[in-house]
């Protein structure tokens, strides 16, 4: 049995059939903006491993930061203990997040940060004697995880898990943002928002929200005044603001965070993916001293605590990665990106295939009409030498922010010839 059969028998992969699994490659290496498969093949990456590898693969200085800290401790419980990488990595991340939030909670993945806002939130009305405040109220075509609390408040249709809306905890959905980024928000855009707010706030802890980037459920980016409206209508109403910022947080939109666009804090932040530079699964859970003091009045403490928590090696490598990010022209680099991604992607706007092309940031967009075959569009970009996976209608492409234009190039005409060869 190959390697390939074995897999193909034995593992799961994201959101496949065992039983009708779609072709894999197997990676031998990579380097660089470069994925190397087992048969010597070399791919551009146009996916950063899912926003993650915001530098690249096997980058100098974060090889570096992991192998020392292998060489002092891998692991070490969180419980009681203590280390000089979390501390590190707690101070930068209160110090550019926006600013008031001020307490870190760190966790495994993305949705186990998502849980940890959403159970912040409900623990703070709880300390506060306001139990009823249970619900949560989100927006349509969210993606926020995959986890039972997580799933609650991705879009319930495309939400890819409406099998379980049987067992999911019903939560408040609104209308998606319509006004693209970058324009004026007609007033009424928030009028559904508001009604909502103002029939339902009792019951409903917080907002959940990608800031300005819907990401895997939608791929679209929304005018900055939605995001300044709910905020302001978060606290006429006395309702939290959860910010998810996995997809959007170190650059990616432009800013170091999406929420930067609107100048406004979010109550509770969720970070993830390229936390790490994509090189260990970490993520972090920020809140403002309101709710941790709320929480641990009286004695109270935060009811959640992982075996992996904090993690040394990721947030050492963390650390390693902010540092070079900041250290980096990254600012101009995105928006380098962005002019790229505009100019070379536009041309798809006229194709009979596509319904839209979207660019924000180091993240690019061409919706098609009709829905994407997977596989065949996996075998039409790998025979170009890149590697891109369009999910639903959309192909889309957020690389490594340190890609070379050729390399970009290569990118973005192997999408307008895939589009061109969509009838
Ligand atoms: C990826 C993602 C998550 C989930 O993160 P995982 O690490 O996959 O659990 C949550 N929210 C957003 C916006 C994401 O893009």
């Amino acid at each position: 049995m190959t390697d390939l059969d074995f897999d193909k028998h034995h593992l799961w992969h994201p959101y496949t059939s065992m039983q009708n699994p779609l072709p894999v490659q197997a990676v031998s290496h990579a380097e660089g903006v470069r994925l190397f498969l087992e048969d010597g093949t070399a791919l551009i990456d146009g996916m950063a491993s899912w926003w993650s590898a915001i530098h690249g693969y096997g980058h100098p200085i974060l090889d570096a930061a992991a192998k020392a800290q292998i060489d002092k401790v891998s692991h070490v419980m969180f419980g009681g203990l203590t280390h000089e990488p979390a501390v590190e990595l707690g101070k930068l991340l209160v110090h550019l997040t926006p600013r008031g939030l001020e307490q870190v909670f760190f966790s495994d993945s993305g949705s186990v940060s998502i849980e940890v806002a959403i159970k912040l939130a409900l623990q703070y009305w709880i300390s506060l004697g306001r139990s009823q405040k249970s619900k949560l109220l989100t927006l349509r075509k969210g993606y926020h995880g995959d986890t039972f609390a997580a799933m609650s408040v991705c879009d319930p249709v495309t939400g890819m898990h409406h099998l379980f809306k049987e067992v999911l905890t019903k939560q408040i959905f609104v209308s998606e943002p319509q006004t693209p980024f970058g324009q004026p928000l007609p007033a009424q855009e928030l009028d559904e928002l508001r009604a909502t707010l103002a029939a339902h706030h009792s019951s409903i802890a917080a907002v959940i929200l990608e800031p300005v980037v819907q990401g895997a459920g939608r791929m679209y980016f929304y005018s900055a005044d939605y995001l300044c409206g709910v905020r302001a209508l978060c606290d006429e109403f006395g309702v939290l603001l959860i910010a998810d910022e996995i997809a959007t947080g170190f650059g990616r939109s432009g800013k170091l965070f999406a929420c930067e666009h609107a100048g406004i804090t979010p109550d509770i932040l969720c970070l993830g993916k390229a936390l790490t530079g994509g090189y260990l699964t970490l993520a972090a859970t920020l809140c403002t001293p309101r709710i941790s003091s709320v929480i641990s009045q009286d004695g109270g403490v935060f009811m959640h605590g992982p075996t992996f928590m904090a993690n040394p090696l990721a947030c050492a490598v963390a650390v390693a990665s902010i540092k070079l990010l900041l250290q980096s022209p990254w600012q101009q680099r995105i928006t380098g990106i962005e002019a790229q991604l505009q100019r070379e992607l536009e041309p798809c706007r006229h194709l009979a295939s596509v319904r839209d092309v979207r660019v924000l940031g180091a993240i690019g967009v061409v919706e098609m009409r009709e829905a994407v075959d997977m596989a065949t569009a996996q075998r039409f970009f790998i025979e170009r030498g890149v590697w891109l996976r369009p999910f639903g209608r959309l192909v889309y492409l957020m690389p490594p922010y340190l890609i070379e234009p050729a390399d970009l190039q290569h990118l973005t005409q192997a999408i307008h010839q895939f589009a061109q060869s969509v009838r």
